[in-house]
């Protein structure tokens, strides 16, 4: 049973006022013009929210997991492109900083990144090692009090813009996820990082992607974030999180296409009646609702699971494939229910149809989250129903 605290209602309430008055209106703007949203970005920091899983002594407000998915579902409402930067910024592109960064990393990165005046970024990804981490090539030798950096990774978010970027690199030759470290590799004071190919996408569009290109970039001994090895398992540390929320994302974007459709479907006429009480299109809509609830409902058990404590690595994995499966179903629904006028680029059917093909990568394919969810497959488990 899904019940938010009045303190999470309350805070709920607060960011749908910020995003009604200040994302909505520019969501088509930042979109068309595909280019990181610097204001509202700052405006972000500014209010708090890229610190709410941190402690208060980083400027965080060490918020729980139901609310900081209520903040995902209400930004994305929004803009899922906003959504997405401020995803990268309170989460992957932090998360290793605070967790295994020193003190003096954390006061240098982590607490300008919260404020909103640095952005952080996470790259993991290479052109031929995307879901298959094994296969990175990325080499990061050692050499005396610094480690050098060589290699290519791509689908960076905010990759032109980034100040500072958490790279997955091998500490050694061999296959295998065992030799995967992480780096803090700093973009203004370390040189040889360089921008390779700008990603031209569908989705998302004002969260830019792109190549970062590491031509033996000399990083200092400190900036390696935990050991040499073990950096699958720091970042399958945060996988829970990171796919939790992404499936918070999957309900807002999916509340926003229905309510569009909805709008819609209740003033287009056909056949002499609005085309909401014609039964083909009530019961698309009811259909909608009834997706958006239940993925509603797994998204915020498994964030307050997370909260209690547990380990929810299948349960995660349910939620962010059903949401997400859910915003490309809803979105194309209320595309159909807006007919032409959803191919339009005056109304904004258009953009949530293209932004939900964002959900189904991100945190995980739908193949990797059903061979997840597939290692476990005994029903009568207690976090399945409790
Ligand atoms: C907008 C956007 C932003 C991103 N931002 C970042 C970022 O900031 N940092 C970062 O590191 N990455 C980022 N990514 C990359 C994303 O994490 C990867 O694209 C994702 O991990 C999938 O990798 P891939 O695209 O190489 O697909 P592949 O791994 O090549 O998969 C291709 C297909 O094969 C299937 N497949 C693969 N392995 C199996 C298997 N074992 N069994 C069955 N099916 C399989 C997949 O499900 C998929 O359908 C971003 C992606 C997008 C779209």
């Amino acid at each position: 049973m899904i019940r938010f605290t009045r303190d999470q209602e309350a805070f709920r309430k607060t960011v749908a006022r910020f995003v009604d008055a200040e994302v909505v209106p520019q969501a088509d703007a930042i979109d068309e013009a595909a280019e990181f949203p610097r204001k509202l970005f700052e405006r972000l920091g500014q209010l708090g929210y890229f610190g709410l899983r941190y402690p208060e002594a980083y400027g965080g407000s060490a918020a729980d997991m139901v609310t900081y998915c209520l903040f995902a579902e209400e930004l994305a409402r929004g803009s899922l492109s906003l959504a997405a930067v401020a995803a990268m910024q309170s989460l992957m592109g932090t998360d290793f900083i605070f967790k295994f960064g020193s003190e003096d990393l954390r006061q240098r990165y982590l607490v300008p990144a919260l404020r909103g005046e640095l952005v952080a970024t996470f790259a993991l990804t290479e052109p031929n090692a995307g879901s298959d981490v094994a296969n990175l090539t990325t080499r990061a030798e050692r050499a005396g009090d610094r480690y050098v950096l060589r290699g290519t990774k791509t689908w960076v978010t905010n990759a032109p813009v980034a100040d500072v970027l958490t790279v997955a690199a091998k500490t050694s030759a061999e296959r295998g996820m065992k030799n995967i470290a992480l780096f803090l590799v700093d973009r203004q004071t370390m040189r040889g990082v360089t921008l390779g190919k700008k990603i031209e996408k569908m989705a998302v569009r004002a969260s830019e992607t792109g190549e970062i290109v590491l031509e033996d970039v000399e990083v200092p001994a400190e900036h390696l974030l935990g050991g040499e090895t073990g950096g699958v398992e720091k970042i399958g540390g945060i996988l829970s999180e990171i796919r939790v929320m992404t499936s918070a994302l999957s309900v807002g974007l999916a509340r926003a296409a229905y309510q569009a459709a909805l709008d819609y479907a209740r003033q287009r006429v056909a056949f002499g009646k609005a085309i909401v009480e014609h039964q083909a299109i009530t019961f698309k809509l009811a259909d909608m609702l009834t997706s958006i609830h239940a993925s509603l409902v797994l998204t915020y058990q498994a964030a307050a699971e997370l909260d209690a404590g547990r380990t929810i690595t299948r349960e995660a994995a349910m939620a962010k494939l059903t949401a997400s499966e859910m915003a490309v179903r809803v979105t194309d629904e209320a595309a159909r229910i807006f007919a032409s006028y959803g191919l339009a680029a005056e109304y904004p059917a258009q953009r949530y149809f293209r932004d939900a093909r964002f959900l189904l990568p991100g945190g995980g394919t739908s193949e990797i989250l059903r061979l997840i969810i597939g290692r476990d497959l005994d029903y009568d488990r207690g976090a399945v129903l409790g």
